[in-house]
């Protein structure tokens, strides 16, 4: 079966991954690894979803079989997520295709047995379009595409797994505190605090607001205030709140990369020239030692 043929470890990019199949005229083939998962996506739009009965716990391990698959039913297209796991598949299926491949993808479309897509590169700064020809992999993160529902053919499928991988153990690793990634309100403290003690402004401020607190790299990494997993940016914590506001963050570009998908953002920054301004919906030129005591102070009014 022709078409688009679709796998990611999160349920809800491949839905959305379906809703593009679809919006493009396309079937979709949806590849699940456990019945479970092929339940709850029973009624996202697939036209088939194939459920793969196989000895490897490790969905990598199938590329191989992955790909003699799509070769053989004349895929179009294989559109993973573009998680860790989705990553390390595409990268391997594309390998065994021989094939063209573009990662994190923001748009795609398709025309003449082509696939346009584009993608941001240099940590935001630039984007870039490219043209994959016949058969071609892809991976997309999440929140590109829009859903759809309907009720498709379940398949049940057997492929040969690499058993040269084998999943040795699984370790939960401790967080402290709240995913941020998940967090309606963020303010984050950048480099412009003066001392450690300071934090308690910040504090203060996210107590008012009911947020999370994050920051930049230098915060975490250099002078260990906050944990690593609270860093905010293209090597830190990808965020989508609500609202963020920041207090000294002068707002270069591998932060901005994890903070542009927030709803309002909003920047205190001493310098008016900052780049954070650039990036805001609204700016405060001024002392956050000055400014954030008044906000604080206006929202317990
Ligand atoms: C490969 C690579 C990856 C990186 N990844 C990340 C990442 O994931 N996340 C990240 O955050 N950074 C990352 N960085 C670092 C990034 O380039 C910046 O250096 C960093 O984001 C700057 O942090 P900052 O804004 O806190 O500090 P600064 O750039 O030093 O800015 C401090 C700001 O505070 C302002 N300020 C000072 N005093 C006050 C005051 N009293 N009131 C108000 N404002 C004040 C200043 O005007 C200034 O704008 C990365 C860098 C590289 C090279």
């Amino acid at each position: 079966m022709s078409g688009v043929y679709i796998f990611s470890d999160k349920n809800d990019i491949a839905a959305e991954i379906i809703g593009f199949a679809k919006s493009a005229g396309k079937d979709a083939i949806l590849l699940v690894f456990d019945e479970q998962t092929a339940k709850v996506m029973g009624n996202s739009g697939a036209d088939k979803i194939y459920l793969v009965n196989g000895e490897s716990e490790l969905v990598e391990s199938y590329a191989r079989s992955i790909a003699q698959l799509l070769r053989e039913e004349g895929a179009e297209l294989f559109a993973v997520g573009a998680t860790p796991r989705g990553r390390d598949l595409a990268a391997r299926v594309a390998v065994y295709l021989n094939c063209g491949m573009a990662s994190d993808v923001s748009t795609l479309s398709c025309g003449d047995g082509q696939w346009l897509t584009q993608r941001i590169i240099y940590g935001g700064a630039v984007q870039q379009t490219e043209v994959l020809e016949g058969l071609a992999v892809v991976t997309i993160p999440g929140g590109k595409f829009e859903p759809v529902s309907g009720t498709g053919e379940m398949v049940n499928i057997t492929l040969a797994a690499d058993r040269r991988i084998s999943l040795e153990e699984t370790m939960p690793i401790g967080h402290q505190g709240a995913d941020l990634s998940a967090a309606e309100k963020v303010v984050c403290v950048g480099m412009g605090l003066e001392k450690e003690e300071d934090m308690q402004l910040a504090k203060d401020l996210a107590a008012a607001l009911g947020a999370e607190i994050g920051c930049t790299r230098g915060i975490a990494e250099e002078r260990h205030w906050l944990p690593a997993e609270r860093y905010i940016g293209i090597s830190g914590a990808v965020i989508k709140p609500k609202l963020y506001i920041s207090m000294g963050v002068s707002g270069q570009v591998q932060h901005v990369v994890g903070i542009r998908d927030s709803q309002v953002i909003v920047g205190i920054d001493i310098n008016e020239k900052a780049p954070i301004f650039a990036a805001a919906d609204y700016g405060i030129v001024g002392d956050m030692y000055e400014v954030v005591p008044l906000l604080i102070k206006a929202l317990s009014e």
